[in-house]
């Protein structure tokens, strides 16, 4: 397919302030030098423990959090180059769903006037224009009309999780940022919620970014596979590859949590020792290398290279070198 969104050596890091005086005395490196491109129409599934910079890896590419540097392509133009003025039309292209859809929803408005909201934002002036909308948006996420003038908190989780999708799909945006969308609902709903998100991806032509701490949420889900650790991807290729035949130790430690049906298949479990470390003050050369079952003294001091490895295929480790 064709490249709908290019990041080049995203870069967010914040500023830790400490004393009196609140000087910044450091920076927390939570996105530090992420490239990868999203092609028209794929899911690509990011995955990561919580603080590998998953989430603000998607939030910067939005622009909802200032990247430190780094470029993000779309439409022929660097998103971090334009000023508010001219992000706002790009905005209604790059849409984001969150975890936590109740946090998300202002519990003051109905549901109606939580999807009217992007339309009157974005100009869609004639009142009656945005209540078909609104109409066509709830029929759309399988949530009656009628539920219009209802509250959010009138809502199960997995229907408030409806109506951010709804929202999100509002202005027909072209990408959508999908920050562990199924990751606060029950485990019976979680695939109502992800077979949903399917259907509305062929029958809108969407593309997603999808934000995961579990491998075995994005599997099916995804075209290709993201890996990150402390603010890194360590690991990049098409979904059934990584799967497989996994590279990268951390990738492998992950995967070796996941059930499978199979249990013939069964792969050995690693368990990894230690938490992961801080992004404040990450190990140095291979980050993960403290915690890494394979390394070796170069791990200590070089940090691995990210390299093409086979087409389609990247890695950061020095066993792959
Ligand atoms: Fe392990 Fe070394 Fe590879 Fe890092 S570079 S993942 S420490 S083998
Ligand atoms: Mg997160």
């Amino acid at each position: 397919g064709e490249v709908l969104l290019e990041v080049k050596d995203l870069k967010t890091y914040y500023p830790i302030r400490s004393g009196i005086l609140q000087r910044v005395t450091g920076y927390v490196r939570a996105v530090d030098g992420v490239s990868f491109t999203i092609e028209d129409g794929e899911t690509l599934g990011l995955v990561g423990e919580s603080g590998s910079g998953k989430s603000t890896t998607g939030r910067s590419i939005l622009r909802l959090t200032q990247p430190t540097g780094g470029e993000v392509w779309f439409q022929g133009k660097n998103l971090l180059r334009l000023d508010e003025r001219e992000m706002r039309p790009m905005r209604r292209h790059l849409q984001i769903i969150f975890q936590d859809p109740y946090a998300s929803l202002d519990p003051r408005m109905t549901v109606g006037q939580i999807l009217e909201e992007p339309l009157l934002v974005h100009g869609v002036e004639d009142r009656a224009e945005r209540r078909r909308r609104v109409q066509e948006l709830l029929e759309v996420v399988g949530l009656g009309a009628y539920h219009m003038h209802r509250y959010a908190h009138e809502f199960s989780g997995g229907q408030r999780q409806r109506i951010g999708i709804a929202r999100a799909l509002a202005l027909h945006p072209k990408l959508i940022v999908a920050d562990e969308p199924v990751s606060a609902l029950d485990v019976s709903i979680q695939s109502q919620v992800l077979n949903l998100m399917q259907d509305l991806q062929e029958q809108f032509q969407l593309t997603y970014l999808f934000i995961a701490h579990d491998l075995s949420v994005v599997r099916h889900i995804s075209t290709r596979i993201g890996v990150m650790y402390l603010g890194r991807l360590v690991e990049l290729g098409p979904s059934e590859s990584v799967y497989d035949e996994p590279l990268h130790p951390y990738t492998q430690a992950l995967l070796s949590a996941v059930p499978v049906p199979d249990p013939e298949a069964k792969r050995e479990r690693i368990v990894l020792k230690g938490d992961v470390p801080s992004a404040s003050n990450p190990p140095s050369g291979c980050a993960f290398h403290p915690r890494c079952p394979h390394a070796m003294d170069v791990c200590k001091t070089v940090r691995p290279e990210w390299k093409q490895v086979a087409p389609g295929r990247f890695v950061a480790c020095h066993l792959h070198a």
